[in-house]
């Protein structure tokens, strides 16, 4: 039996806290980089162990600031990986860095550390890997050659809130790690990000997210504030609104809750899917502790009449949303035809993009929901079955 209404991909879960805060903010008079925004910033810092953080306005901002702050400037390289959102490279092009984009591992989709490797020279100055859909990243490695020649790393960790590396939370660490609250994400402040990393480094991108004025500039309107500040370099406007933040301390709140709801979903995903050869399912490697951002599925086209694009309508003509992460960067016109890119110059990131897509993953998700999906998923394969 079909569902009656359209199951979207990934809603997001707001409670009456959410609404009371941000209500609350709106009555208090201080609505944008405020007292909330500090005790955000606090406890998210808290959460993870992080030495500082800074909330923004978005993980792209968080990502550019922490380029900025590792020096990255005009023809500098920072590499990276092509399956990631264009957010990852496009933030190299702003600083006027080329973006080296290396192909993934065939199991987590995760850059490719020997490929890394490959691509070092001497105007590396960043590599810069994403936790796809939550799975860390082989840190320890990149860590290694980052040391070996004197490299910074900037982690994209829009999915990986809260993934775990060997014990240590991702965003834990000294280098920056820029972590998204866009309304899709593990917890949303509709639109928003953080920057974890050492004082010194966040210091510095603090400076930057506030038109480049010195320190504690939001502060000025406040009694006792003084109106007296200086610009010490042209920086951007990234500042984190306490509207945004009053969201965020209440989905931090919740993030343990909605974790649990993930694993569960992906555990029946995996109870569903396992004995059925023409679907490969995400692995989680022992030294990780996925974040479950996305669980994405990937197809095995030989054994199936249909392709990932026919499938994916045939899901939504079933009521159920699906999405793809990610289009490979190097498959955009800019990207492709700035740096003359052939599709199967990264194969297995294209290979692997032609065969995947993403399940609706939400805490939000009922148990007639999860059936719905499994159902949907099982009758599509059957009724394709080569
Ligand atoms: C969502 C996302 C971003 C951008 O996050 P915003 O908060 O929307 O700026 C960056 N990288 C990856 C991998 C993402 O999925």
């Amino acid at each position: 039996m079909t569902r009656k209404t359209f199951l979207p991909f990934s809603p997001p879960s707001i409670s009456e806290d959410e609404i009371k805060e941000v209500v609350d903010t709106l009555r208090s008079d201080w609505l944008t980089t405020g007292p909330k925004t500090k005790r955000f910033e606090e406890a998210f810092r808290e959460r993870l162990g992080s030495p500082a953080a800074l909330a923004l306005n978005s993980c792209t901002a968080a990502l550019h600031l922490g380029l900025a702050a590792l020096g990255v400037g005009r023809g500098d390289e920072v590499i990276t990986t092509t399956m990631t959102f264009a957010a990852s490279a496009n933030i190299i092009e702003h600083l006027g860095g080329r973006p080296v984009l290396v192909d993934v591992e065939p199991d987590t989709l995760n850059i490719d550390p020997a490929q890394v490797e490959e691509k070092i020279t001497t105007r590396t100055k960043v590599i810069l890997p994403v936790h796809f859909a939550g799975h860390p990243a082989a840190m320890d490695q990149i860590f290694e050659l980052a040391g070996d020649n004197n490299l910074g790393v900037l982690e994209d960790a829009a999915h990986a809130l809260p993934a775990v590396y060997r014990g240590k939370a991702i965003g834990s660490g000294d280098n920056p790690a820029a972590f998204s609250f866009y309304a899709t994400k593990n917890l949303t402040t509709a639109e928003g990000g953080m920057l974890t990393g050492s004082e010194e480094l966040l210091e510095q991108a603090r400076v930057l997210s506030l038109h480049g004025m010195s320190r504690d500039a939001w502060k000025r309107y406040e009694q006792g504030g003084s109106w007296y500040y200086e610009v010490v370099s042209p920086g951007y406007k990234y500042n984190m609104t306490d509207i945004q933040a009053a969201l965020g301390l209440h989905q931090l709140r919740r993030l343990e809750g909605f974790q649990r709801r993930r694993g569960e979903v992906v555990r029946a995903y995996n109870d569903a899917f396992s004995g059925c050869e023409a679907l490969e399912l995400p692995v989680e490697r022992a030294e990780v502790e996925h974040a479950w951002h996305l669980y994405v599925l990937r197809l095995r086209p030989e054994a199936l009449t249909i392709d990932r694009d026919q499938f994916i309508r045939e899901l939504e003509s079933r009521n159920i949303g699906t999405s793809v992460h990610f289009i490979p960067v190097h498959l955009h016109p800019y990207y492709r035809d700035k740096y003359g890119y052939a599709a199967g110059d990264f194969p297995v990131a294209y290979e692997n993009y032609r065969r995947l897509l993403s399940l609706p993953l939400s805490p939000r998700l009922t148990n007639e929901d999860l059936a719905d999906v499994i159902e949907a998923v099982l009758q599509v394969v059957k009724r394709n079955w080569r």
